[in-house]
C-alpha cells in the first residue's frame, strides 16, 4: 500500500505526501496541497505539497553544492549506489504499482512492470556510464594541415551541473528514472518535478534512491502544479539543463529558457503505413497493441494503457485494396479487449482526467459530423472510453492530425505509398512511424522518406528497449534519449591540450 512500511515517513499528519529536499521528507511552508484525482472514481485519492518558490530556491542551492562533491565521487561508487537504488525499486514494486493504479489508472500488472523496467533501466545506466564515461579521445595536431605534431589533445566528459527533470503522467516512474539515472552517473545533481497525476508514485521512487544512500542535496523532488511552479523551475538561474517529456508545454518551455541544453521528448502522431503485400494478421495485432494498449507481446515489459503513449499508433494509413480485410481483422481483435477498472487488469482503463476524456470526445464528435465510419458504437462512462476504430477518416477531420491520447484510432484509406508518406510528413509531429510490407526494399525506401525520429518495420512504434536511441523530429522533440544518448547529453566535453616544445613523432 502507498505510504506505508518504509514509505510511512513520506506522509504528514494530515495525509499529505511530503516533498524531498536535502535527504529529508518535508512539509511545505505554503500550508497548501494539490489533490490527485483517481481517474476511475473521479474522487481525490492523494494529496501532495504545493511547494513555494523559496523552497525551490533552497533546494536548487543545495543541488548546486551537492553536485560539486558528487562530481568528485569515483564513477564506480556512483554506479554502486545506482545499482542499490535499482534493486530497491524492484523490491518495492508493489507499493509503487499501487500508486500508479490509483493515480493514472494503469492496469495493476502493468504498473508493477513499470517499476521493474525502471530498476532495469537504472542498472543498465550505471553499467553504460562506467563504460562510456571512463573513455575519452586522444588527438594529435599534425592530422590538420599546416601543423606539426606539437600538440596532444585529451578530451573527457564532464557533468553539466544541476539537471531539472520533468516527466509526464503516463510513465511517471520510468520517464523520471530515464532522466535521473543518466544525470547521476554522469556526475550531475537532479531536481525532479513529477507530473501531478503520478506524483505519489514518483515520490515512492525517489524514496528508493533515498534508501540507497545518495548524498544529501544531490536529489530533490518538488511537487505542485506545473502551471503554478513550472516557469519558476524552468527559468531558475541554477538549472544547467532541462530534460522534459510531455506535450506542447515543452514547446513553450523551449521558447522561454536561456542558453542551456534541452532534451525535449514531446507528442507524436505516429503513422502506420500498410502496403498491399503486408502480413495483415501481423499488422492487425500490432495496430491493436500499438493503438489501444501498451501491451507488447514479445517484450518482457507488458504494459497497457489505452492509447496514452507518445508512441501509440495514432493513424493507420492503409492501401485501399486491403483496407476492408485489415479493418475486419482489427475490429475482431478490438472486440476482445477488456474494458474496466485498472484493479481488474483490464486492457482499456479510464483515461487520466475528465478533461482528457472530453478532449477525446470532441475529436470523435468532429469525425462523426464529418462522416467517418464508426466500427464500434461510441461509449463513455466518466473517464472510461470504450475502444473505437474510425474508418474512412479524411484529412479534413481533426482526428487525422491531432493526438487523442486515448483509445480512439483513425483509419485513412490511401491509394499509394506516396500518399501515406505525404500524410505522415505533413504532420507537425515526427516521433515514430511504422510500415508493414514483406518487401524489405520498399520498407527501407519508405523508412528513409518518413520524417520521423524512428521507423519500425513490421512492428508498432515503441520506446525501447530503453538503450535504443529515441528521438522526435519537428514538434516531437529536441535531442535524443535512450540510455547512452542521455548520458552523453548530460555531459559536456572538456579538452586539455599538451603543448610540446618540439614536434614529437612516436618511434620516429
Ligand atoms: P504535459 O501536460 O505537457 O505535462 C508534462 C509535465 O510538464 C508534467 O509534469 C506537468 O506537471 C509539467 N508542466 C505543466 N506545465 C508546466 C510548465 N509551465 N512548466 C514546466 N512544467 C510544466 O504532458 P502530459 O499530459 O503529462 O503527457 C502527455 C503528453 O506527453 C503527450 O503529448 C505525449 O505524447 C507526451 N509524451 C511524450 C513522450 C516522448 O518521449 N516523446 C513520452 C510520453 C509522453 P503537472 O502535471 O503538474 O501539470
Amino acid at each position: 500500500m502507498a505510504g506505508t512500511g518504509v514509505f510511512a515517513e513520506l506522509v504528514d499528519g494530515d495525509g499529505v505526501f511530503k516533498y524531498y529536499s536535502y535527504g529529508e521528507w518535508k512539509k511545505s511552508s505554503s500550508g497548501k496541497s494539490v489533490p490527485i484525482i483517481n481517474p476511475t472514481t473521479r474522487q481525490p485519492h492523494f494529496k501532495v505539497q504545493a511547494c513555494t518558490q523559496e523552497e525551490v530556491d533552497k533546494l536548487m542551492e543545495e543541488a548546486k553544492t551537492a553536485q560539486k562533491s558528487w562530481a568528485k565521487t569515483p564513477l564506480w561508487k556512483r554506479a554502486e549506489l545506482l545499482h542499490k537504488a535499482a534493486a530497491l525499486l524492484k523490491e518495492h514494486k508493489v507499493p509503487i504499482a499501487d500508486c500508479l493504479v490509483k493515480e493514472i489508472a494503469k492496469p495493476a500488472k502493468d504498473a508493477a512492470t513499470e517499476a521493474v523496467r525502471s530498476g532495469d533501466l537504472v542498472s543498465y545506466c550505471a553499467e553504460e556510464g562506467v563504460r562510456i564515461l571512463g573513455e575519452g579521445k586522444f588527438l594529435v595536431s599534425d592530422s590538420f594541415p599546416g601543423n606539426e605534431r606539437t600538440k596532444y589533445c585529451l578530451t573527457s566528459k564532464i557533468p553539466l551541473g544541476v539537471i531539472l527533470a520533468i516527466p509526464p503522467f503516463n510513465y511517471p516512474v520510468n520517464l523520471a528514472v530515464s532522466k535521473i539515472a543518466p544525470a547521476l552517473i554522469a556526475g550531475n545533481s537532479i531536481v525532479l518535478k513529477p507530473p501531478t497525476q503520478g506524483a505519489v508514485a514518483a515520490l515512492h521512487m525517489v524514496h528508493c534512491f533515498h534508501l540507497a544512500g545518495f548524498p544529501e542535496g544531490l536529489i530533490s523532488c518538488v511537487t505542485g502544479k506545473g502551471s503554478e511552479i513550472g516557469d519558476f523551475l524552468t527559468m531558475h538561474p541554477i538549472v544547467n539543463c532541462i530534460s522534459f517529456t510531455g506535450g506542447d508545454t515543452g514547446i513553450s518551455i523551449s521558447k522561454k529558457v536561456g542558453m542551456i541544453p534541452l532534451q525535449m521528448e514531446l507528442g507524436g502522431k505516429d503513422a502506420c503505413i500498410i502496403l498491399e503485400d503486408a502480413d495483415l494478421d501481423l499488422a492487425a495485432s500490432n495496430i491493436v497493441k500499438g493503438g489501444f494498449s501498451y501491451r507488447q507481446h514479445k517484450s518482457l515489459y507488458v504494459v497497457s494503457s489505452c492509447g496514452q503513449r507518445c508512441t501509440a499508433v495514432k493513424v493507420v494509413l492503409v492501401m485501399e485494396s486491403v483496407a476492408n480485410a485489415l479493418v475486419e481483422k482489427v475490429k475482431a481483435k478490438v472486440a476482445k479487449l477488456t474494458v474496466g477498472p485498472p484493479e481488474d487488469d483490464c486492457d482499456i482503463t479510464p483515461v487520466v482526467t475528465e478533461s482528457s476524456a472530453n478532449f477525446i470526445e470532441g475529436l470523435v464528435m468532429d469525425a462523426k459530423q464529418k462522416g467517418a465510419t464508426f466500427c464500434q458504437e461510441y461509449k463513455r462512462e466518466g473517464n472510461l472510453i470504450w475502444p473505437l476504430l474510425l474508418d474512412n477518416v479524411r484529412p479534413d477531420m481533426r482526428i487525422a492530425w491531432e493526438e487523442p491520447f486515448g483509445p480512439v484510432l483513425p483509419v485513412i484509406r490511401i491509394t499509394s505509398a506516396e500518399e501515406g508518406i505525404h500524410h505522415c510528413n505533413a504532420s507537425n509531429f515526427g516521433l515514430q512511424g511504422c510500415v508493414f510490407t514483406r518487401d524489405i526494399n520498399k520498407a527501407i525506401l519508405i523508412s528513409d522518406a518518413m520524417e520521423t525520429g524512428t521507423v519500425q518495420i513490421n512492428s508498432a512504434p515503441a520506446r525501447g528497449p530503453d538503450h535504443f536511441p529515441f528521438q522526435g523530429l519537428k514538434d516531437s522533440g529536441i535531442g535524443s534519449q535512450g540510455i547512452t544518448n542521455s548520458i552523453n547529453m548530460m555531459t559536456k566535453i572538456k579538452t586539455t591540450v599538451i603543448n610540446l616544445p618540439t614536434p614529437s613523432y612516436t618511434m620516429g
